[in-house]
């Protein structure tokens, strides 16, 4: 008989985005930007198609990229990298995590994970064998509860997935709980996968800091970081994964059988954009934390309960007080049918026992964009 495949369903992305479209809905589902990121990052990929490089580039990634991930690594943290035999491209974050995975998880190993928690982290962790293992951050603060967190570490806990900036709670971890759980990771000797994609879209003046940085972490750490998200182009799929050569190399060696390289052409014009000058990353932030507030607003007046947001794309709203019926993943459905605009059910990013009225909007969008879903959902409230 043919083996029973559980635990991959089709994503939240996708259903929502195939409902707004269906429904002609401005879609606040998915997150991506509807304005791609700077022209001279697109032309330098534009030129490097015509001139190359377009054949496979090295697996490690290409020389320039590698020497590039490092020097931001430097530049921004503060953070000795070594670009031969620490850095590695990947084709997104997403194929970054699955190589992890594969590479650092035997069955049986438990893996820690924070929810609401990134979609594709649970079903990686369950293909791997992981046993995953929940603590929480809880709304309205998205505050960690510390002795949940130590409780969750075992004498089988191999790793934690920490998502900082976190989707879609749009918090950044306070020194003080990234402290405790570097310490945790050092005491228990657990290594650490970071998904930092959204590393450079914090707000308010808040500045990212990697665990990596954290007493006793350089050497248990991996980071993980996307072009998708630092130059608003998503679709691009380029990342990049930063660690001791003693877990980059066997996380390269499952990158091989993953994707092997990632467009070169692509790579040599992140190569590029990596080099840009602060002006670059502050005003993107600058110009998110300016939408996130327009839509904000305009969310807590049509009575949204909007919860803290101090970085992504992401503002997860309370919806109890709207009165509306049903859970969130009802609400959602008829906000996209009736309403015409696509949200995200934040129990999607729940294991178990989510709550049932969060949902979440997307707001890297042109203002009258924003604009248009606040009106429709003026009209349908
Ligand atoms: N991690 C998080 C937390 C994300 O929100 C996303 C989605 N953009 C990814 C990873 C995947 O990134 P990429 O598109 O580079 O694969
Ligand atoms: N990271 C995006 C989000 O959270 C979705 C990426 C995807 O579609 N898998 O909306």
């Amino acid at each position: 008989t043919n083996p029973v495949f559980t635990g991959l369903e089709t994503t939240i992305f996708e259903t929502m985005s195939r409902l707004a479209i269906a429904n002609k809905a401005v879609n606040l589902g998915q997150g991506f930007p509807d304005v791609d990121g700077p022209e001279d990052v697109r032309r330098t990929a534009a030129e490097a198609l015509i001139d190359g490089p377009n054949q496979y580039p090295p697996m490690l990634g290409l020389p320039e990229l590698r020497q590039a991930v490092a020097a931001s690594a430097k530049r921004f943290y503060d953070l000795d990298v070594d670009w031969q035999s620490e850095v590695m491209v990947t084709s997104g974050a997403t194929e970054a995590l699955a190589d992890c995975l594969l590479a650092l998880m035997e069955p049986g190993d438990e893996v820690i994970l924070i929810e609401p928690l990134y979609d594709c982290y649970l079903p990686m962790v369950r293909r791997t064998g992981g046993i995953p293992v929940r603590v929480r951050v809880t709304p309205p603060s998205w505050s960690l509860d510390l002795d949940a967190l130590e409780k969750a570490f075992t004498e089988n806990t191999k790793v934690i997935l920490l998502n900082n900036p976190m989707n879609p709670a749009g918090k950044v971890f306070s020194e003080a709980e990234l402290a405790r759980i570097a310490e945790l990771c050092v005491e228990h000797d657990v290594f650490a996968i970071c998904d930092e994609v959204y590393e450079h879209l914090l707000f308010d003046g808040k500045r990212h800091r990697p665990l990596m940085s954290f007493p006793g972490m350089r050497e248990r750490t991996v980071r993980i970081g996307s072009a998708g998200k630092t130059f608003s182009l998503t679709g691009w799929k380029v990342g990049y994964i930063t660690g001791a050569p003693k877990l980059l190399d066997p996380i390269a060696k499952a990158h091989q059988y993953v994707t092997f390289t990632t467009p070169p052409n692509l790579q040599k014009a992140v190569a590029y954009g990596l080099g840009k000058d602060d002006g670059y990353f502050t005003g993107l932030s600058a110009e998110l934390q300016a939408k996130r507030d327009v839509f904000a607003a305009g969310l807590a007046e049509l009575g949204f309960g909007v919860l803290p947001c101090e970085g992504t794309y992401f503002l997860t709203c309370d919806v109890a007080p709207l009165g509306l019926a049903g859970r969130d993943t009802e609400i959602c459905r008829r906000m996209v049918e009736e309403a015409g605009v696509a949200a995200v059910p934040v129990s999607a990013f729940y294991i178990a026992d989510a709550p049932p009225n969060y949902v979440r909007f997307c707001f890297c969008k042109k203002d009258e964009v924003l604009a248009e879903a606040l009106a429709r959902l003026r009209t349908w409230l």
